[in-house]
C-alpha cells in the first residue's frame, strides 16, 4: 500500500507559493481519500505511514475531509469488521454514493454504491433479448426511480457510472457493442438526460481491471492484465504504471480479438480465430447440455464432469487461452494477471496449465514471478466497478467537487 503524496516543504518559490501550496494540499486530500476509499478503515498513523506525510499535515487533511462530508470518524472501540486488526478510527463516508449501472445482453443491473465500495442496494432487471439503447435507458431509469425515495433520504449521490460490453469512447459514446447489437450511440448522454446527473461510461473489462486493482485480488498492483470472459465474449483491461491504458481513441485492451488461429472459427468482428471465438462458454454449453449457468454452477459442473467430449473441449480452450496469455504477458509485462467470469472458472479447473503459460519467458528473465489470480470480487465486481467511474473526479480532487 503506497500512494503519491507531497510534503511541500521547501518546494515553492515565493511568487507562486499560494497556488503551489493549494495544489499540494489538493493532491494530498486526494491521496488520503483514495487510500481510505480502497482500504476501508485506517488510523491517522497508518495514513501517515502510507502517504509519508507528518502527523500535523494528516490531522489537517482529515479535518478538511470530515468538513467536506467525505470522511467520518468511528467512535473509539467500534467494530471494524476486520479480524486481527487493531481498532481503527477513520472511514470514507459511505453516505456519499454513486449509481452503478451495467448493461448485458440478458440483464440491466443498477446498484447504489457508497464511497469505500459499500453496496447499499441493487436491482436486476432480466431481459428476454438484448435491449436497444432507448429501452436500456428506460429500464435503468425505472430501477433508479424504485430506489429514489431511499436515495433522497439517506444518500448524497454524486453521479453514475455505466459498464458496457463494447467499445466506449471518452465521451461515453458506444462505437460498437456486438453482443448488444449497438452501434454509434451516445448512451452516456442519453442516460444522463434521463437521470439528471452526470454519467460516465466505460468498457466493462476496463472497469473490471479498475475494480480488482482497487478492492480485489490485485489491490495496489501498478501493472495488471485483466481478462474477463462472458458467454460469447472476452474483454481485456490493462493497468500500466498505475494508469488504465486507453490508447488513441480509448479502445485499448481489446484482447478478445487477438487472432490466435487464422484458420479458426469466425468471430463477430469478421476475422477468423480470435481468442473470444475460440475460448467461449457458448461452445461448451451445448456439450454440457445446459444453458445459462452462472459462475458458481459452472464451477460445480466442471468440477465433476467426466464426459470425454466436455473434457476435450475444456482442454482445447485452456490450450488456446495459454497461448494468448503467454503472448500478453510478453507484450505487457504485468506483475499480476487476473482472470474473471468464465475464464476464472477455467483457471480453477486448469491452474497448473495456465500458470505454466505465464511462467514461460522467451528471454529467460529470472527472478520475476507473475501472480495469476482468479478475480475476487465475483458478483460484486460489476456493482462496485462502474461506480468507480463516477467517483473518479471526487477522488482526484475532493475539495473541487461540491
Ligand atoms: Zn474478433
Amino acid at each position: 500500500m503506497s500512494t503519491t503524496a507531497f510534503d511541500g516543504a521547501g518546494v515553492s518559490p515565493p511568487s507562486t507559493a499560494r497556488t503551489t501550496n493549494d495544489l499540494i494540499r489538493r493532491q494530498n486530500l486526494s491521496a488520503v481519500l483514495s487510500l481510505l476509499h480502497s482500504e476501508g478503515t485506517l488510523s491517522r498513523t497508518q495514513l501517515g505511514t502510507s502517504t509519508r506525510l507528518n502527523r500535523s499535515t494528516i490531522t489537517g487533511l482529515v479535518a478538511e475531509l470530515i468538513e467536506l462530508g467525505l470522511v467520518r470518524e468511528l467512535p473509539a472501540g467500534a467494530p471494524t469488521g476486520r479480524v486481527g486488526r487493531p481498532t481503527l478510527d477513520l472511514q470514507p463516508d459511505d453516505r456519499v454514493a454513486a449509481l452503478s449501472v451495467r448493461v448485458e445482453p440478458q440483464a440491466v443491473t443498477v446498484a447504489l454504491v457508497g464511497l469505500g465500495g459499500t453496496v447499499h442496494a441493487r436491482l436486476r432487471h432480466d431481459t428476454s433479448r438484448p435491449p436497444t439503447p432507448r429501452r436500456f435507458v428506460q429500464i435503468a431509469a425505472s430501477s433508479v426511480e424504485a430506489m429514489r425515495a431511499d436515495m433522497d433520504r439517506h444518500y448524497r449521490v454524486i453521479g453514475a457510472g455505466l459498464a458496457v460490453p463494447g467499445l466506449v469512447n471518452a465521451n461515453g459514446s458506444v462505437l460498437v457493442a456486438p453482443t448488444l447489437g449497438w452501434r454509434r450511440d451516445p448512451v452516456a448522454a442519453r442516460l444522463s438526460d434521463e437521470l439528471g446527473m452526470p454519467v460516465t461510461a466505460g468498457n466493462d473489462a476496463s472497469i473490471g481491471a479498475l475494480a480488482e486493482s482497487r478492492f480485489g485480488v490485485a489491490r495496489g498492483a501498478r501493472n495488471l492484465l485483466y481478462l474477463g470472459g462472458a458467454l460469447h465474449s472476452i474483454g481485456g483491461g490493462l493497468i500500466i504504471d498505475g494508469t488504465l491504458l486507453r490508447g488513441t481513441s480509448g479502445y485499448a485492451g481489446e484482447l478478445g480479438h487477438t487472432v490466435i488461429d487464422p484458420r479458426g472459427r469466425r468471430c463477430v468482428c469478421g476475422r477468423k480465430g480470435c481468442l473470444e471465438a475460440e475460448v467461449s462458454l457458448g461452445l461448451l454449453e451445448p456439450l454440457l447440455g445446459r444453458r445459462k449457468l452462472d459462475e458458481d454452477e459452472l464451477d460445480v459442473e466442471l468440477g465433476v464432469v467426466r464426459d470425454p467430449a466436455v473434457l476435450r473441449e475444456v482442454a482445447r480452450q485452456v490450450d488456446v487461452l495459454s497461448t494468448a496469455l503467454t503472448n500478453f504477458v510478453n507484450a505487457f509485462s504485468p506483475e499480476t494477471v487476473v482472470l474473471s467470469g468464465y475464464l476464472g472458472v477455467l483457471l480453477s479447473v486448469s491452474r497448473e496449465r495456465l500458470a505454466e503459460a505465464v511462467r514461460v519467458h522467451p528471454l529467460g528473465a529470472e527472478g520475476r514471478t507473475i501472480r495469476l489470480e482468479r478475480a475476487h470480487l465475483r458478483s460484486r465486481l460489476m456493482l462496485v466497478g462502474p461506480a468507480e467511474l463516477a467517483f473518479a473526479a471526487l477522488l482526484a480532487d475532493p475539495a473541487g467537487v461540491r
